[in-house]
């Protein structure tokens, strides 16, 4: 077998388990840091690897653009290119055509867009997303779907879900057809020689929940060995979120991983875990980070702020990461007033270390029989 979920402990809805992928073992629920150019931007493979990060996202649309999947392909793929052993998880393109590039057109074959780097012209079909997630090489890739934008008619959501439906069919037909064309069987390596990535399907429907319903059993029957919820985090109330992500959980298969995308604050992650959540990725805790905002156990902090240029205790007291653990809230606010470089790592690398430490504490009260419920009751569990 390639992939394997395995569920090992649950708590109410929630559950503590195991994904088990061509590149390591990825204990879940999971937080899984952005690393959108093969980067996460001023953290270092090395560094990420002793944060504990047993998985990473890569955004398809950007790598194909620079530096291209061809020559990730020819450089051994993803995981070769960037040095990381570890897991790597794909995003199909889909989302970020929609959020980045200009000029897009949707059309049943798929969507034609403009790059926002240079105004060329490209498209992407649910075939050409799979061959290019496919030439990346990452263990874990997703479906080319149309994330329904937020406010939508309800006629526009339903036309919306039938075409990632269709999608969804042709993404894993090419799959089935090409997965053995994954670069992973670089020379001398048996390690890899039968193992494939894993496709997984991700359920639209917008903010209707019996359209959610339908997406997800439909999404089912096509098969898949995980599913994601798409279409959220995109605007609507953060209530409407929760009630669309529990509508949507309960058509989903008990025995599956469910990946929530692009959610959250750490409060989010959190409760999403409690709800049956298994996988969540975000860009906000290494943005806010190269933004001086710093999520904390006592709250957010934004260092930038002058009353820290004295504050000789850590960002955190209670936070063991390699940040709080050496420099003060001074030392931090002075690296930020001045630009330099090192904010930015450190900043990063002890906002990473919150969200690992967080999901920690996370499948910790999930193994007692304890669901997750708020932020600072699994943090009071990590207090000295
Ligand atoms: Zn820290």
């Amino acid at each position: 077998m390639s992939f394997e979920f395995q569920v090992e402990a649950t708590s109410g809805p929630a559950r503590r388990g195991r994904l088990i992928t061509p590149h390591g073992e990825v204990e879940t629920p999971v937080f899984m840091p952005v690393g959108t150019l093969a980067s996460v931007k001023g953290v270092s493979q090395d560094v990420l690897e002793q944060l504990g990060v047993q998985i990473l996202l890569g955004n398809t649309y950007h790598l194909y653009l620079r530096p291209g999947v061809e020559q990730v392909r020819k450089l051994g793929g993803l995981h070769r290119f960037m040095a990381w052993p570890r897991a790597i998880l794909t995003d199909s393109g889909g989302f970020q055509v929609f959020s980045l590039s200009e000029l897009r057109k949707v059309t049943e074959d798929g969507v034609t867009f403009r790059s926002h780097l240079d105004g060329s012209q490209h498209v992407f079909t649910p075939e050409s997303a799979m061959e290019a997630q496919i030439g990346l090489g990452a263990d874990i890739i997703m479906a080319f779907d149309e994330c329904t934008e937020h406010p939508a008619d309800p006629p526009r959501v339903r036309q919306s879900m039938e075409l990632t439906l269709r999608w969804a069919e042709r993404s894993k037909k090419y799959f089935e057809a090409h997965k053995h064309e994954v670069p992973w069987n670089h020379v001398g390596s048996a390690e890899f020689a039968d193992k494939t990535q894993a496709l997984f399907g991700i359920v639209q429907g917008g903010m209707d929940p019996a359209l959610r319903k339908e997406s997800a059993e439909r999404t089912v029957e096509i098969g898949f060995p995980g599913y994601a919820i798409g279409g959220l985090s995109v605007g609507e109330p953060r209530q409407l979120t929760r009630e669309i992500v529990g509508s949507t959980i309960e058509h989903l298969p008990a025995d599956q991983p469910r990946y929530l995308m692009g959610v959250g604050t750490p409060e989010e992650i959190v409760e999403y875990s409690g709800l049956g959540i298994d996988m969540m990725d975000c860009v906000l805790p290494t943005r806010a980070a190269r933004h001086g905002l710093l999520f904390t156990s006592e709250g957010k902090i934004s260092i930038k702020q002058a009353r820290y240029a004295g504050d000789q205790g850590p960002l955190d007291p209670n936070c063991s990461c390699r940040v709080c653990t050496r420099y003060s809230r001074a030392y931090l606010r002075h690296l930020y007033a001045s630009n330099e470089v090192l904010a930015q790592v450190l900043n990063t690398v002890h906002n990473l270390s919150f969200y690992l430490d967080t999901m920690r504490a996370v499948r910790h009260s999930i193994a007692l029989g304890d669901s997750p419920h708020s932020l600072s009751e699994v943090w009071s569990r990590l207090k000295p």
